[in-house]
């Protein structure tokens, strides 16, 4: 793919999508990069304070060392992000989880390869009075310091304006390289394990966590397909980074795949009892039911966790699908879903209504076949310790890779890939 097809691409995903990962790229402080796997030289921060109240509230972070920052505020939800360079948290579980002054929860994590973030959301409009990163002092460790005070919506959103006119970083994020394309004419099938980095998705009990769980199966279905010859396989993460839901979509139409399968792995309150196995989702206006409309909605929500601004996202899925409607997209999407319910009947557990539709933005891509596989249920202990088994995984990574190949079977046997 040249530099200018991935550019005009990107453009056209922008003009459908709304310009989410374009915002949360623009946002990254222009921090010097580290590679990620040198951690243990990274800078920590090491723990974390919310005082005051709903007039004034200070957030303070100690930290290992004084690191650049950039702070800005998003409208809708009202949320405050710090953007720093990579940094390792070292704070107790339950930090972010406690309400005070004008702070409602905050989480942190990686939001790409080199740059952390922190989000805060907030009880209403507010305006960043200080932000600062202070040295080490009198037996004092660094700070990053942060100053809130409460404002008025309309106030709010023209400083926000005012901060998107800033320049952050334009230069869009760059996906992962997908093997070359030019000369291998076999199909791209794309992987999208959900979540990751500071978004953690779905968490069990016991703590083990959805980004983890779908990016380990994620990579036994790489090697189990990439092992029959037969197809390129891309991921739209293969490590511990967030990845807007706009930039799932467009990784999977810029690099031209045949086939985009995002997976990931549900979780219900413990009040509203017991569900298992997995269940497959294709993209609907309408949710198939109550259920399928509540995971969407959860589901959608990984860029409001992250601090994406999705203020200039129409966030209206009919539109998409008049788009789709016209194409043999959505027919396909439903094809492979069927088939994957077929092979995933004699091998995995299914939910007892395993196919469902609803209104997945990573699902909106109209020119590649989508389907969203929850994998079964984190919340559900039996279904738990099958996700996390090596065992589970290559079974289900096996009847996947069949689902893969009787969905491409009659195409490859004719003249090529969506030409029938
Ligand atoms: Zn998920």
């Amino acid at each position: 793919m040249t530099v200018r097809g991935l550019t005009f691409i990107s453009a056209l995903g922008a003009v459908l999508l709304g310009n989410v990962a374009a915002m949360a790229a623009e946002s990254v402080v222009n921090a010097v990069r580290k590679p990620a796997n040198a951690t243990e030289s990274l800078p920590q921060a090491t723990d974390v304070r919310v005082g005051g109240d709903d007039k004034q509230t200070r957030f303070v972070v100690d930290l290992s060392q004084k690191i650049n920052l950039a702070a800005f505020t998003l409208a809708d939800p009202y949320r405050v992000v710090i953007d720093l360079p990579q940094i390792t948290f070292k704070l107790s579980a339950k930090a972010g989880e406690q309400a005070r002054g004008l702070v409602k929860a905050f989480r942190y994590g990686l939001i790409m390869q080199g740059g952390s973030r922190i989000v805060l959301d907030t009880k209403g409009p507010v305006r960043i009075d200080k932000v600062f990163a202070l040295d080490a002092a009198d037996g004092q460790p660094a700070r990053l310091v942060l100053d809130l005070t409460p404002i008025d919506r309309a106030s709010f959103l023209s400083t926000i304006s005012l901060e998107n006119r800033s320049p952050r970083s334009s230069s869009a994020k760059p996906s992962e390289a997908a093997p070359q394309a030019a000369a291998d004419p076999r199909p791209l099938i794309v992987l999208d394990p959900g979540h990751g980095g500071i978004d953690n998705g779905t968490k069990a009990a016991s703590g083990e966590m959805e980004k983890d769980v779908v990016l380990q199966f994620a990579v036994t279905l790489r090697d189990k397909l990439e092992r029959s010859g037969k197809y390129r396989v891309a991921m739209t993460r293969s490590d511990d980074t967030f990845i807007p839901l706009a930039e799932r979509v467009r990784f999977a139409r810029a690099h031209g795949g045949a086939l985009f399968v995002s997976i990931h792995a549900d979780a219900i309150p413990r009040r509203e009892g017991q569900a298992e196995g997995a269940t497959i989702y294709t993209l609907s206006e309408h949710a198939s039911d109550a259920e399928a409309a509540r995971l969407a909605e959860a589901e959608n929500k990984a860029d409001v966790i992250a601090g994406v601004d999705l203020t200039a996202e129409p966030g209206d899925v009919a539109n998409i699908l008049v788009d789709l409607a016209q194409r043999e997209t959505k027919t396909y999407s439903t094809q492979f879903a069927r088939a994957l319910v077929g092979e995933l009947k004699a091998t995995a557990r299914l939910h007892k209504n395993p196919m469902k539709a609803g209104g997945f933005k990573v699902l909106t891509a109209p020119d590649v076949p989508s389907v969203l596989i929850e994998l079964g249920y984190m919340s559900t202990k039996d279904d738990l310790k099958l996700l996390t088994s090596p065992a589970w995984q290559a079974k289900t990574a096996a009847a996947l890779s069949q689902a893969v190949d009787t969905f491409f079977t009659p195409r490859l046997a004719g003249a090529g890939r969506g030409s029938n």
